[in-house]
């Protein structure tokens, strides 16, 4: 039985490629970005299944796909799917848990230590001939010693524990779901209510999904009760800080540095003004961003979407329509 799904964000050559590569036989790919309108129109009516990775998903393209079984995402977050419209017409959506958790982990450390090492500037300094040895010395720092602070401590929250603890810090975590005590002593981290997480963290990274309960979660009050030294990494979703709030905390120096992967609108708007500060290093939405991890997405994401349409078991499905 050959299914027909379509892909409906961007593609490019090499990852469409690795997509054809990947797909199994059974599977019948369209590009949805490939197509004009009309045949666009004419595609989405027959797909059996719509895979996707940040593209909106609204309710108009669920209910004009009439044939449409099963919602993939290659992703955890699932804020740009209209999953409400997907349960009226009583179609799963699924996602890939867990697969990115090492790449987004890995860039969490590495946004920090170049922000502690100033490493944008040095670069910059040092290829236009300049020689800064010692420009930033004093305003460079180690991660061993410092508090990180991890706001949500699911997969990424915890391979990004795991990786920090190896760099020598003390990890604190605040998730609506404490651990169980034994299991925090396993790990390793100490929990923290919010207030006291974000006020004692130096290093402070975001993990938790955009809901309507986390958008603007770190906003003007939330910068003024945090150490005139923290650094946030936020590499979780844009609407989770306040971008505004974030821009003038910097500038008053409230916290030190900030290193956003994820922006309230993305692309981020090149007047943004947080792209203009010294204390930021800005990333296009690279957290799950490299081969490794599109290989593990791609396995599991048309895994599922195969076993849905074949009628087994399938894994990952998030919402209530499991019929
Ligand atoms: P996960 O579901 O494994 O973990 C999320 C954690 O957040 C859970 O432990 C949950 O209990 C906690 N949480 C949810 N709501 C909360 C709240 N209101 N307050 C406190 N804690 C709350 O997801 P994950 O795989 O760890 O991914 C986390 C987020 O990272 C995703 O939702 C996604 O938005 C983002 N992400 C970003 C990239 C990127 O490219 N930068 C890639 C993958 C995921």
């Amino acid at each position: 039985m050959a299914y027909h799904i379509m892909y409906v964000d961007d593609v490019f050559p090499a990852f469409k490629d690795l997509m054809l590569e990947t797909a199994p036989s059974s599977l019948t790919l369209s590009f949805a970005k490939e197509l004009k309108d009309k045949e666009y129109d004419e595609v989405l009516k027959k797909v059996d299944a719509i895979v996707v990775a940040t593209e909106v998903v609204d309710e108009h393209t669920i209910n004009q796909a009439e044939n449409l079984k099963f919602i993939q995402k290659t992703g955890v977050g699932i804020d740009n799917i209209d999953v409400e419209a997907a349960n009226r017409k009583g179609v799963p959506v699924a996602n890939t848990p867990g697969m990115n958790a090492t790449g987004v982990a890995e860039l969490t450390i590495l946004l920090t230590l170049a922000l502690y090492r100033n490493l944008l500037y040095v670069h910059e300094h040092t290829v236009q001939g300049d020689w800064p040895m010692w420009d930033v010395r004093l305003e460079s720092y180690e991660m061993a010693g410092k508090i990180h602070g991890l706001i949500g401590l699911g997969n990424i929250g915890k391979e990004t524990a795991k990786r920090s603890q190896a760099f020598g810090t003390t990890v604190f975590y605040y998730d609506k779901f404490r651990l169980p005590v034994e299991e925090e002593e396993r790990l390793g981290l100490v929990y923290k209510p919010f207030q006291e997480l974000i006020a004692e963290a130096d290093i402070l990274s975001l993990h938790v999904p955009l809901l309507p309960e986390t958008k603007h979660l770190l906003s003007m009050g939330e910068f003024m009760t945090m150490k005139p030294n923290t650094i946030l990494i936020n590499v979780a979703r844009g609407g989770i800080v306040d971008e505004a709030a974030l821009a003038k905390a910097l500038a008053t120096k409230e916290i030190a540095g900030a290193a956003i992967d994820v922006w309230e609108g993305e692309p981020v708007n090149k007047n943004n003004p947080l792209l203009s500060m010294d204390q930021v290093i800005a990333t296009s939405h690279i957290g799950a961003g490299t081969k490794d991890t599109l290989k593990k997405v791609l396995n599991t994401a048309f895994t599922n979407t195969e076993s849905y349409l074949a009628g087994k078991e399938t894994a990952h499905i998030i919402n209530q329509v499991n019929v």
